[in-house]
Parts: C-alpha cells; sequence; structure tokens
C-alpha cells in the first residue's frame, strides 16, 4: 500500500510529466468500482481542461485543473476543478507514451494532447477516482493536519487529553494525514516511545521529538523515493520503491540496531507493531 512519501514522490513525477498539458478526451472501464463520482460526469468534466498542477494531500493525488471553455490567459490559470485520485492498495498512476500496451485493469486514461497518457491501473480496486467542480464544490482536502508541515504547539495539541495509545493516535488520519504503520513504528522508535503509552502521557519534550523523527523520516523517504519515481509513473510502474532501512518495522526477533535487544511485535489499534524494550520507554 502506498504510503505518504510514495504517494508525494508519484505526485512529484506527475506533476513534472504534465503540468500544462491538455486533456484532450478521456476513456473509463465500465467498471463500477472506482469511481466516486459518476463515470460520465467525471469525462465530460475533465475533458478539454488544462492540468495546472498535480500536488499531495495527505495521501490523495489531486490534479489542480483549469476552465476548459475561457479564451483568457489569466482566467484559464486559475484552478476551477480537480481530479483526485486515491491509490488505494494496489492503485498505479502511469504517464505513457500511446504506444505502450495497456495493462490489464486500466481503468482510466487521460489522453493528453502533448500525445502522453495519464493511465490509472488498478487489480483490487480499492483506488477511487473523484471529480469536483469547483464552482459547485469545495476543493479537497485531507481532515487531518500536514505532518510534513505541522508546527510544534499545533502537534502537541493533536494529543492533548487522549487516552488512546499514542500509536493510534498517529494512525488517527482526522489528526494526521497520511501517516501510516511503518511510519507511525518507526518515528516511535526513533523518538524513544513505546506505542502502548497513553497519547496524553507523554510529555511535552517526547512529543516535540516524536514530530521531529516523523518529519525526517518521511522527508528521507522522500528523497528516496525520489530517484525512482521514473520506474514507477513510466510505462511499466512495477519496481515500486527503494526500501528504506527499517530500525523496527517487520523486524520482530531480529537486534535492535542500537542495543542489540530483540525487537518485539504487539497490537496496537488493530495493527501489527513493532518497537525495541529497551530503547522506547
Ligand atoms: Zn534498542
Amino acid at each position: 500500500m502506498p504510503e505518504l512519501p510514495e504517494v508525494e514522490t508519484i505526485a512529484r513525477g506527475v506533476d513534472k510529466r504534465v503540468r500544462g498539458d491538455r486533456i484532450v478526451q478521456v476513456w473509463f472501464s465500465r467498471l463500477p468500482q472506482p469511481f466516486k463520482s459518476p463515470r460520465a460526469r467525471q469525462a465530460k468534466g475533465l475533458t478539454g481542461r488544462t492540468i495546472l498542477a498535480v500536488h499531495r494531500t495527505g495521501k490523495h493525488i489531486v490534479a489542480e485543473l483549469g476552465s476548459s471553455a475561457s479564451e483568457h490567459e489569466r482566467e484559464a490559470r486559475r484552478p476551477c476543478a480537480q481530479w483526485i485520485v486515491h491509490l488505494g492498495m494496489t492503485g498505479r498512476l502511469l504517464v505513457t507514451s500511446a504506444e505502450i500496451p495497456l495493462a490489464t485493469h486500466t481503468h482510466a486514461r487521460l489522453f493528453l494532447a502533448s500525445g502522453r497518457e495519464l493511465r490509472f491501473v488498478d487489480p483490487r480496486r480499492f483506488g477511487r477516482l473523484e471529480f469536483r467542480d469547483l464552482g459547485r464544490e469545495a476543493p479537497f482536502g485531507a481532515p487531518g493536519d500536514e505532518p510534513l508541515s505541522i508546527g510544534e504547539d499545533e502537534f502537541a495539541a493533536l494529543f492533548r487529553g487522549r487516552r488512546l495509545p499514542i500509536k493510534a493516535a498517529l494512525l488517527n488520519q482526522s489528526l494526521l494525514a497520511g501517516v501510516g504503520n511503518i511510519y507511525a513504528d518507526e518515528s516511535l522508535f526513533q523518538a524513544g516511545i513505546r506505542p502502548r503509552r497513553r497519547a496524553n502521557r507523554v510529555t511535552r519534550p517526547e512529543i516535540e521529538r516524536l514530530r521531529k523523527s516523523l518529519r525526517e523520516i518521511l522527508t528521507h523517504a522522500i528523497r528516496l523515493g525520489g530517484s525512482s519515481v521514473s520506474d514507477y509513473v513510466d510505462a511499466d510502474g512495477e519496481r515500486g520503491f527503494f526500501q528504506l532501512e527499517h530500525c523496527v518495522y517487520q523486524r520482530t526477533g531480529e537486534p535492535c540496531r542500537r542495543c542489540q535487544t530483540p525487537i518485539r511485535r504487539i497490537i496496537v489499534a488493530g495493527r501489527g507493531t513493532h518497537y525495541c524494550p529497551n530503547c522506547q520507554r
């Protein structure tokens, strides 16, 4: 499942390749599954629009679209619609040239004026595609705060008065947008905090360590992802991402990289959770 750094990397890669291009035609598969807004409405809404920018919001990829009708340059540069892509478990967003054969499970093809195509491929169909007309609907926003840019006080406020385990709070998407299991475990390790500690009992200095660890780990992963993005968005897209060398995630029983104590696995918030019983308190 793509995590925040992967989604960020994909969004940047797609942005680099399609920014300024125009959608001339749209094709959708006949399956009802990945379409959050009706297919016909999406196709009609997308056709003719210019892609102004592509970015990440939470774990969603958002394409900002210009007007399709306006001849005025300035008018055409103002976002007035959005195409929102959630990759789900297995979704991929590919920028390809037209002659690249279609992958099975291709659900969407956006034909661009440059001759390229933006394709959405998703074997398990947990991904979602949505169109928003900003003249009539609010722009897409993730419910939680952005972990890469949240400030010290705002971050501390997220956990105040919460009796649930700190890891459960980290995974709560309405508090923080896009933090998944790997990055929750790794940031708690780096901050020296046990995943089961109650959020309201974690001290302010620990909370601040956690905020910095989370940001560092995510930023590092985005940097590494950047080097493999062309594999991901071009043609086959099968190779995925450079694997981070994890400290605790899925290293149950293996020695801690800091102190050699075997890494333990427990369940927190229904998720497999890995920590070092010596380094994390
Ligand atoms: Zn340790």
